[in-house]
């Protein structure tokens, strides 16, 4: 892999006309660990992944959020946040990728409750007007362990003991075996902030609510850990490994695809023979 020094001092790797990207962000890592093949197609060919219905919910909700935390303390109230999504609400409607899902009136009425639904559960985990907050979707780039990273980070807010880094979820809270995984994403955000200066005390993540029918179903949940040097340290080195294994797959050219269940939901599943296989196996419809 030939190296060229680049703009921001950050490296750019180049072998067979493959061009790594500048930075790793931790979902780039997470899709890499998930799928070689599908990772180049999103990150090298930049093919298009157009965000289903779970994506554009998230957005919205992390929109919603950013604009009730930038009011005065006092007013960020859950009416407050009512009034936001109303006045969110076209722009979202508006939206290509919106316009795509095709949904009916029911399931856009159920696209909304569920959004809602989200909203009410950060006022269940959170009370917005004693959040001291420092910044909303804040771009954090830095170098960690000699990697160019980049993430933003949903919210840094004042804890006792310094700050706190959220990242909120509009999916479902995993299962205890995967806690720790789902926690590297604000793990990796903590050495950032701490390399650029910062004194990180806290991590959590805030999952909103459940996407079942109906508010009973909706269990708002926190996870949240004091700031572990050990546990960052394991974050930055698995970061830092799966950087050297995309800088080799560019440098051979192998990018080998990884089967599984998430092929059903690959958008890149028509280029890859091995993922319609799955695709076809996991339901039942193979010859
Ligand atoms: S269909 Fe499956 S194997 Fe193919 S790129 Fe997508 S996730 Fe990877």
């Amino acid at each position: 892999m030939n190296v060229d020094p680049h703009a921001d001092g950050v490296a750019v790797g180049i072998a067979r006309d493959v061009e790594v990207p500048r930075s790793l962000s931790p979902s780039g890592a997470s899709t890499f660990r998930q799928c070689k093949r599908r990772w180049k197609f999103r990150y090298i060919d930049k093919r298009p992944d157009p965000p289903g219905a779970p994506a554009l919910r998230g957005t919205f909700v992390h929109h919603v959020l950013e604009e009730l935390l930038a009011a005065a303390s006092a007013h960020r109230t859950l009416e407050r946040a009512r009034a936001i999504c109303r006045d969110q609400w076209p722009a979202l409607a508006g939206n290509a990728d919106f316009a795509a899902l095709e949904l009916s009136a029911d399931d856009e009425r159920a696209f909304r409750w569920n959004a809602w639904r989200d909203v009410e559960g950060f006022f269940d985990l959170v009370d917005p007007t004693g959040v001291d907050v420092v910044d909303r979707e804040r771009d954090l780039v830095a170098t960690l362990d000699g990697v160019p990273f980049r993430g933003i980070v949903d919210l840094v807010d004042r804890a006792p003991d310094g700050l706190r880094i959220t990242d909120y979820k509009t999916g479902r809270p995993p299962r205890a075996r995967f806690v720790d995984s789902r926690l590297t994403q604000v793990w990796l955000y903590a050495a950032a902030a701490a390399a650029l200066g910062d004194e990180v005390s806290e991590v959590r993540l805030l999952y909103l609510g459940e996407t079942g029918n109906g508010r009973d179903t909706r269990k708002p949940v926190e996870i949240a850990r004091s700031f572990d040097h050990d546990a960052v340290h394991a974050a930055v080195d698995e970061h830092r490994v799966t950087w050297d294994r995309i800088g080799q797959a560019a440098g051979s050219g192998e990018f080998e695809p990884t089967t599984g269940p998430l092929c059903s939901w690959c958008p890149y599943r028509d280029d890859c023979p091995e993922g319609q296989v799955e695709h076809l196996r996991r339901n039942g419809l193979a010859a």
